[in-house]
């Protein structure tokens, strides 16, 4: 891969001079049928028969950057950056970090190994390739880093990843590491393994749980002010603040699926007030920056703590 300077068009100015607490606005860029809610009801073999709405609602999104100043980390689905090359060079040329998600949106139970090894090398090279820029973090779909599926680290940093940021300290029915940090740290599968950075999303620690505020279903189910509570406490404790959101969720026209009653609660809920709401926490004074700029100020958080064995 050569990587060129980017044109600098269409870069908004940053604030310089921004002080405050250290937040990164990420993207995890998929369509809003490959949701895992969907996974029963929607086969991957009827993905093309659904209209997409990726593209438009991702310029969306780059518009609400653009006029706040802002830069983010977008982890892009290789599916869709296949589909859409000239989407992913409009996110890597406003300046944002371009990052990978997978391949398929499939959680990583779903793969072995050796698939997930080849389906992250495919997808770095489609994002690379795409944004003339080095990609180096990853998301995993539905925060699908868990004990049993581990493995995943020693894949990552051979594959040449930096950081992952997959790792959600919640209790949840499919996803969660309740006992992780709630800061970065390094991360590693037995003795033997790799070392990897992880950046996890940001929780808040509340009667002793911690309690999910980073984003998705929890920032439209919840009133605004548990993501408020969240960031206030990250600041108050010099935690970054690591926040996802997805372009469907600022999609109220998206076609409905057949989808079961909690699926729809999930994914329907507060449609059309989730750019507002976005826009209010964007607008906070903070030092926003896309996660892959900050890597040696969030390795240095982590150098701070012991290891964390997964
Ligand atoms: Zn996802």
């Amino acid at each position: 891969m050569t990587v060129s300077t980017p044109s600098t068009s269409a870069v908004p100015p940053l604030a310089e001079q921004e002080t405050g607490p250290l937040r990164c606005l990420s993207i995890d860029v998929e369509e809003y049928f490959q949701i895992e809610a969907a996974q029963g009801a929607i086969a991957r073999a009827d993905w093309e028969r659904w209209p997409g709405r990726v593209e438009r609602n991702v310029d969306r999104l780059l518009d609400l950057f653009y006029r706040h100043k802002r830069q983010g980390t977008f982890f892009i689905l290789g599916w869709v950056a296949r589909r859409h090359p000239d989407m992913v060079r409009h996110i890597a040329a406003a300046g944002h970090e371009i990052a990978s998600h997978g391949m398929n949106h499939d959680r990583l139970h779903r793969l072995t190994p050796a698939q997930f090894r080849s389906e992250i090398t495919e997808c770095r090279k489609i994002l690379q390739d795409l944004a003339q820029q080095p990609v180096v973090g990853f998301r995993a779909p539905t925060f699908s880093v868990v004990p049993p599926t581990a493995w995943a680290l020693d894949v990552l940093v051979e594959a040449g990843f930096l950081y992952d940021s997959s790792i959600f300290q919640v209790r949840h029915p499919s996803y969660g590491v309740p006992g992780a940090p709630d800061r970065p740290y390094f991360v590693r599968h037995g003795d033997d393994g790799a070392t990897l950075l992880e950046v996890p999303p940001l929780s808040w620690r509340v009667a002793r749980r911690n309690v999910a505020v980073a984003g998705g279903g929890y920032f439209r189910l919840l009133p605004l002010w548990f993501m408020q509570r969240g960031l206030k406490q990250a600041r108050h404790q010099d935690r970054p603040a690591i926040l996802y959101f997805h372009p469907w969720e600022f999609d109220p026209q998206m076609p409905r699926m057949p989808l079961s009653f909690t699926g729809r609660l999930r994914t329907y809920t507060h449609l059309a007030k989730a750019a507002a709401r976005l826009e209010r926490i964007m607008a906070q004074q903070a030092r926003w920056r896309p996660i892959g700029s900050v890597l040696e100020e969030l390795k240095a958080l982590a150098r701070a703590r012991a290891v964390f064995e997964l």
